[in-house]
């Protein structure tokens, strides 16, 4: 774990804030006084409450003030000079994204809580975002004037390893190749399995099927239906462990399969023989979690058609991708992996 310190400004809060922002730091100071002065003079219990304090204050603010004055006065006197900064509990504010990316801090004060964006610097920008993904955890939240600006810090606490810059890796799942993958970087080393094995693990027990049943050998049969899942789980087994071993070589890698999409008619895939890619996901899903890697899973919406750098909705030619608008040519599977590794998607869970 590593603990990092957050500062930073308000984006221009409204003067109806600030009015009442700057009124709670008054009355904080006032509050504050009180406290140490009573237990000074033996007027207050040491074990004074919120209930016990008379002002406008949220009683997250209240609280928070008996906390820091017991910790300033410590048996001695105080003398607060100045304003005193607001101060509430890791429970007691909040941090998030809104709809057009600002960063909003949310924290209660005197009428309400008030969300107001930050200033989101590039030295801060790691423990935020480890923040708004989840990853960390938050303390206690101080909100103070200097100036004409509005200041706030908390310390984050998250894991080396959630830092630093994420590889998104696209999981495609198919017939033709069963697996392909790539980070969104055509440099990069991808991964790409024929579904051969499959493809013939299918038809060779299917026949083996059929001459079983010309032959009317029922046990037999069915004999061969439980043969036939275990090389396909076996296969499973294999491919989902080298995926996770690819993905393992990029730096904070995320793995983004697709949510599958019903498997065409036409396929022999189709239907409940479609089993195998949805077992496939699973041990995938399964695997990386115990390696620490981060599953999600996202809309699987023209992942094949579209081209990957230029976004224009193209279509493949067998397994060539060719993208008459911007001349990228690829591995038609590796454009559909690009396509999924760009999307933003839901965590998942085996
Ligand atoms: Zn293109």
């Amino acid at each position: 774990m590593v603990e990092v310190s957050v500062e930073t400004t308000f984006r221009n809060p409204s003067r109806s804030r600030r009015q009442e922002w700057q009124r709670a730091t008054h009355i904080l100071r006032e509050c504050k006084q009180w406290l140490v002065d009573g237990w000074e003079d033996g007027t207050l219990a040491s074990s004074v409450t919120t209930g016990d304090i008379d002002n406008p204050l949220y009683s997250a603010l209240q609280n928070q003030a008996i906390r820091s004055a017991k910790s300033d006065s410590d048996g001695n006197s105080v003398e607060y000079t100045g304003e005193q900064p607001i101060e509430v509990n890791n429970q007691n504010w909040e941090i998030h994204t809104t709809d057009n990316d600002s960063v909003v801090i949310g924290f209660p004060c005197i009428s309400d809580w008030w969300y107001t964006p930050i200033h989101v610097h590039d030295s801060i920008e790691d423990p935020v975002q480890a923040l708004l993904d989840g990853d960390a955890d938050k303390t206690k939240l101080s909100v103070w004037r200097e100036g004409d600006d509005w200041h706030c810090s908390f310390t984050v606490e998250y894991d080396e390893q959630q830092t630093g810059e994420k590889t998104p890796i696209g999981v495609d799942v198919g017939h033709n190749y069963i697996l392909a993958a790539t980070p969104d970087d055509a440099s990069a080393e991808s991964f790409l399995v024929s579904g051969k094995e499959y493809k013939f693990v299918r038809r060779y027990y299917r026949s083996l099927r059929d001459s079983l049943q010309e032959a009317g050998a029922l046990r037999a049969r069915n004999h061969v239906g439980n043969k036939e899942y275990r090389r396909i789980q076996d296969a499973n087994h294999t491919l989902s462990k080298r995926l996770v071993a690819y993905a393992s070589q990029f730096s904070n890698p995320v793995i983004k399969l697709e949510d599958l999409e019903s498997i065409p008619d036409g396929s022999e895939w189709h239907g409940i023989h479609s089993w195998p890619f949805y077992e496939l996901q699973q041990f995938i899903t399964y695997k990386a979690q115990k390696a620490g890697i981060r599953v999600e899973k996202i809309d699987p919406k023209n992942t094949s058609q579209e081209c990957s750098q230029c976004g224009e909705l193209v279509g493949r030619d067998g397994s060539k991708f060719a993208c008459p608008h911007c001349g990228y040519v690829r591995h038609a599977d590796l454009n559909a992996a690009e396509n999924i590794s760009q999307r933003e998607g839901d965590p998942c869970t085996a």
